[in-house]
Order: C-alpha cells, then structure tokens, then sequence
C-alpha cells in the first residue's frame, strides 16, 4: 500500500537520488490531499511525498526534507523568526495578468465567479498557448523565491514582487500555479493542518528507516511504532517549535533519539499552557477532586514569556511568539534585578500588568494595550510595567517542562527575587473549600485581576503541556460568576455599511470562528454593539485596506450576506448574552445539530493584536459553550461525537 501511495505522489520517470525535490511532486500531493476530506488518508499522501524525499536524498542533506515540510505548511521561517507571505488579492491579480497576458479587468472578472485567486491563476496558465516548454520548478527554487518575496520592502517593493511571481507563474506547469498563488496568499486550503504534516514527518521517517535497514514488522508492530513516532515528533515540536531544529536532528538521530537531541531551548519560545473556562467553584472543586491545587491571581495584562541564553541575550515573546523585546525595553532591562548570582539561563512564564508609577497599584488591560508595539524607547515610556512570573519552564541548562508545579515554583522562588514595582510572583493561596476560594478570588478582583487560575499541583498532571488546554488548568473569572460567561476571539470577515451618522464607515461587521481541523472561517453573529464612534473610524482605518472582491475559498458563509468582504485577519474579544441555533450562521455545524451555532446580542470587548487569526475561537468550544448553556437551562441536546 506505502508503495502505491508513493506511486501516487511521485512524478512522472521519479527523480534521481541527489536532485533537487521536483516541485511538481508537491502540486500533485497537494491536489490529491485537497481532493480527499478524509484525515487519514490526507496524512498517508503527505507521508508517501516526504519519504520519497527522505530516500532520494543524498547522504547528508537534511535541506530537501527541511524545505519540503516548509512548504507543505506554508511557511518559509519558523512562526516566531516573523517572514510571512500573505499578499494582497490586487498585487496578485497584477501578476496574474502580467504573466499570461490577460487583462486586470478579465482577470478580476474571473476572480468574482470563481473566488479562488489560485484557480484563475491556473486556468489562465493553462488556457495560454506556450511555444516552449519552461524548465520545472524545483522547492529549493520555489522556496527561495517566495522567501525574496516575502522580504521584500521599501519603495520598489511592489514592483519587485510581481516582477518574481510573473516569472515563478511563466514557469508553473499543470497545477502548479494554483497552489502557488495560495501559497502567495498565505494559506495552502488543502486542509493539511500543521498537526498532520507533524505526523507524515514521523510517519515518512519511521518507514524510510525501516525500509533502509530491512525490516520486516507485522501490522501491530508497525503501527505502534507508527504511533510513538507520531507522540514523539508532536512532543518534541511543542517544546521546540522550529523545523530547522528539528528535521536535521531527526534525519541525523532517527525519531528513536529525538527527545534526547530536541529539547526546550532558551531564544526559542514554546507554545504557552492555555487554561478551560469554569463557571463555579463548585466545578472546580468537583475536577480536582483528591488532588493538590493552588488558585493564582489571574492578571489582567499580556502574557510574556522571558528567555534568557546561555550567553545572556534576554527575549520576550508574546503568547502568540512574537518577539517583544522592542515593544518592552523596560522588561529588559528591570530582568537582572531579580536574578539572583545562580541563575543563568532561563525560561519564565509570566503575565506583564501595566501599574501604577506612584501607588504601584495594577491597572487594567486598557493601559498597557496604549504602549506602541515596536521601537519604544525608554525615555518615552508612560505606562510603567511589572512582570509577573508564575511558572519557570528553564533553569541552568535544564528543561524542568516535566517537573511537577510544586518542583517547578518552588525552583522559580529560590532563583529568583521580588523587586517592588517590577517582578513579583504571582499571588498564590492554597485554599480548599468553597468559602477559602470565594475570599480569595474576591481579593484579587478588589486587587484589579480578573478572577483566579487554578492549577493541579502534583504528578504528572501538573507537568507543563505546552499548547495544551487541559482541565489541569482552570480559569475562574468574575464575569462567569456574574453570568455573562468567557468571551470569544472572532476575526472580522466582512462589513456593513453604516446608517445614519456612521454612513462614512462599516456600522457593523460580520465575524467567523475558525476550525484547525477544516481550515475554515465558519460565519457566526453580525456584530454592531460596543462601537464608539472612534472605534468604528479606527476598524475602518485597519480593515478598509484589507477588501476583498469576493469571500476566499476557506469562508463557509451559510446565508451571510455582508456589504463587503474583508480578508480573514483582524481578531476581536466579544461577549455575548447567549448563544442560539441559526439557519444562517456556519459555526458549529453539524456539531450539537445540522444548524450552526450563533451570538446573540454581541458586544465587542477590543482588538487581539496578540492573536493571529489561526488562534481565534474553534468551533468545539463553541458547542461546549452552547452545551452549557443549554445544561444550565436544564434541557437542551447533547453534542453529536465528531468521528
Ligand atoms: P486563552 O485561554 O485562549 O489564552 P485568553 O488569551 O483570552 O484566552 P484568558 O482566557 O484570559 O486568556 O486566560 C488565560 C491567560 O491569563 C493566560 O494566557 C495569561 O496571559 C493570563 N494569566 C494571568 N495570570 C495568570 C496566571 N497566574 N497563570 C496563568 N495565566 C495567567
């Protein structure tokens, strides 16, 4: 079966040990992978492509594979490094036109009735008459081109790009283009979502070695070698997300020496422990049942994670691992107070909180969100900012992510000292009982945070899972208490015209959850409350540029029908009365019933710059959400199991 899936993916004749990865071997992976809806079947095509890579690479060359899971992700850098492609549908269609001759108003024209930019891109290649045949594309050269691309910048940049993409289209073949074009975009909408192309990786080189070496496993062997691959490569890349890492220590090593050779390192951040929404004590209770847990603050600022090298260069990224270090100066230069002599290299989870310069008192949100997000200069700074840490992930060299949360504070505590009005530790209490709970979370709103995390203490299950929203980490906020329950992260995806006074910019918009899964925007509630006039001029100034002629592909829009279309990017905090089932909204669907799952009364809260759109609100924790709901009513449907 591997071999005639590796049939499947190759190129015509194959290509020969040593050369270059056709990229042609990747449009037709891609093709067959969009083609299917199928997970597993989507993971066994990506699989075959890579280990065709892995066995026709020369020894020693960990850059086929490398550039290959590049581009299978559509990335040219790991996330934090910060190179993006994501083009702008006019520059697109600019190059469209330049390389196959048509006009910019046909080429508009075919986008409106097809709404794929790399669908038009490809008819239009394949409707021109050529004379010659143009030399295939290879990754190495693909990859490299869209990285210039995405580097480009200054005046002439503009002309520069499309000048590389009209040659990169002259030269596509068949498919090619069409996935190039997305590729450009910013998004492949194959549905290959990163977790897969993690797993084809582990699959590809547990199979390459076993094939290499001459194997012969019966089903059950090699399906659980199978899965302690998959296990280890997800593990490994949640404590060092970058494939420049983790590809050559994995061709060099084999997946079996992985965790030893791949390990937590300061410079590069990981992927931050998320917590699941409680709405009472009493559940919080009820889950940590016999075990040890501690209820934290839970302040109200950005979440900051510090690194600091083995050669002392200190970073702090946002919970999205975005470098911060320009956009807190001041950070930087308060760390090495709190050090103490032992202390070397680290890694410290933490909560940055705007307070106050005289009284030291916490001040909301609000006040830190006015810094600028880049080139502050120290001199400049209003809003003073105190850091603080409640986890360390790092210490001397050591990763300490599978030490229990009583270990890891405890390490936290001795390596490190409070300074007023710069680093403390995160308040903590061991309360037990409902009442203990109540008091303290009552304190901390009293001291300006927003309720409580609570956090199993002992065991495995306090162990640091990075990216992981489990119930080992419990958020407890004083508006659950009050009822109004947790907010949502929705991109803005289309706008309506204002009325009245508000006729010079959008009156209300259009927001969509996203699936990891599907890939997709599911449309959710037409939001026009919470707006202030400013607001409103301000959302205009930011989305007006980002228009776009028709909804992408990878938008399920059920009966939407917004004045204007905007690409998928901007995420917003809103709250909402409730939710209800619609026969016009998307998200959801098929999850609690056929129907999608819609706000009522929305209200926007603020704009999530720490959030990329990827990281809006999913679909599944809406149905919980509406599950509750429907609980606390004392009725309502259970939510169909997802296959
Ligand atoms: P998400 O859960 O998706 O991160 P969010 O970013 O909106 O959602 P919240 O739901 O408000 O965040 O809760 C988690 C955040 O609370 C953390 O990401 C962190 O920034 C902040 N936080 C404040 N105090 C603590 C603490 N003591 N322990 C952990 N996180 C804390």
């Amino acid at each position: 079966k591997t071999n005639s899936r590796k049939d499947e993916v190759d190129v015509e004749g194959g290509w020969e040990v040593g050369a270059p990865v056709p990229y042609a071997a990747l449009a037709k992976t891609f093709s067959l992978v969009e083609a299917t809806t199928k997970r597993l079947e989507k993971t066994s095509l990506l699989t075959a492509l890579l280990q065709l890579v892995i066995q026709r690479s020369a020894p020693g060359d960990t850059e086929s594979l490398l550039l290959t899971v590049y581009l299978c992700v559509n990335r040219l850098c790991p996330n934090y490094v910060g190179i993006e492609l994501g083009l702008g549908e006019s520059l697109l269609v600019k190059a469209i036109s330049e390389s196959t001759g048509r006009s910019l108003t046909s080429v508009k024209s075919d986008l409106k009735a097809k709404g794929d930019l790399g669908l038009v891109a490809m008819n239009s290649k394949n409707s021109q008459k050529t004379l010659f045949r143009p030399k295939p594309l290879t990754v190495p050269f693909v990859f490299s081109e869209l990285k210039k691309i995405a580097m480009s910048t200054g005046n002439s940049s503009q002309a520069k790009k499309v000048s590389i993409i009209t040659k990169l289209l002259a030269a596509c073949q068949g498919e090619e283009a069409k996935y190039i074009v997305r590729s450009l975009e910013g998004k492949l909408r194959i549905g290959n979502a990163e977790r897969t192309v993690l797993v084809a990786v582990a699959h590809a080189a547990v199979l390459a070695a076993k094939e290499k070496e001459g194997k012969r496993w019966v089903k059950e062997k090699l399906a659980s070698r199978l899965q302690e691959g998959a296990n280890t490569i997800k593990q490994v890349y949640s404590e060092l997300p970058t494939y420049d890492k983790v590809i050559p220590a994995l061709l060099e090593f084999g997946i079996d020496r992985l965790k030893e050779k791949c390990k937590l390192t300061p410079g590069i951040p990981l992927k931050p422990m998320l917590a699941r929404p409680t709405k009472a004590i009493g559940e919080v209770l009820d889950r940590f049942e016999n075990e040890r847990f501690t209820c934290e603050y839970k302040y109200d600022g950005e979440r900051a994670q510090i690194h600091r090298t083995e050669d002392g260069r200190v970073f702090v990224f946002s919970r999205n691992s975005e470098d911060m270090s320009k956009k807190y100066p001041d950070l930087v230069e308060q760390l090495p107070h709190c050090i103490k002599d032992t202390t070397k290299s680290f890694v410290i989870d933490a909560e940055a909180v705007a307070i106050d310069k005289d009284t030291k008192k916490l001040m909301p949100f609000q006040e830190l969100s006015r810094r600028k997000r880049k080139d502050v200069k120290l001199e400049d700074i209003q809003v003073r900012v105190c850091l603080f840490a409640f986890d360390l992930l790092y210490l001397n060299g050591e990763p300490l992510l599978q030490k229990s949360l009583v270990e890891r504070r405890e390490l936290l505590r001795q390596h490190f000292e409070p300074v007023d009005g710069e680093f403390q530790f995160a308040k903590a209490s061991d309360a037990e009982t409902t009442e203990e709970i109540q008091s303290f979370l009552e304190e901390s709103v009293k001291d300006g945070c927003e309720g409580l995390m609570v956090k199993m203490l002992e065991s495995e299950a306090s162990y640091y899972q990075p990216s992981r929203r489990t119930v080992h980490w419990l958020k407890l906020k004083k508006d659950y208490l009050a009822g109004i329950g947790d907010s949502l992260d929705l991109v803005a995806i289309g706008g309506y015209y204002g009325k009245g006074k508000r006729t010079n910019v959008y009156g209300a918009f259009l927001l969509a959850c996203y699936d990891a899964d599907s890939e997709e925007y599911q449309t959710i509630c037409k939001i026009g409350t919470g707006f202030s006039e400013e607001m409103l001029q301000s959302h205009w100034g930011i989305l007006k540029p980002l228009e776009i002629q028709k909804p992408r592909g990878d938008v399920k829009i059920g009966g939407a029908k917004p004045d204007v279309w905007f690409e998928p990017k901007i995420v917003w905090e809103v709250l909402t009365a409730d939710l209800s089932l619609s026969p016009i909204y998307t998200a959801a669907q098929g999850l609690v019933e056929e129907r999608g799952i819609s706000l009522r009364f929305p209200r926007f809260i603020r704009v999530r710059d720490d959030k990329s759109a990827d990281d809006a609100t999913g679909p599944e924790q809406i149905a919980e959400m509406y599950e509750r709901q429907a609980l606390a009513q004392g009725g309502g449907k259970k939510r169909k199991e997802k296959d």
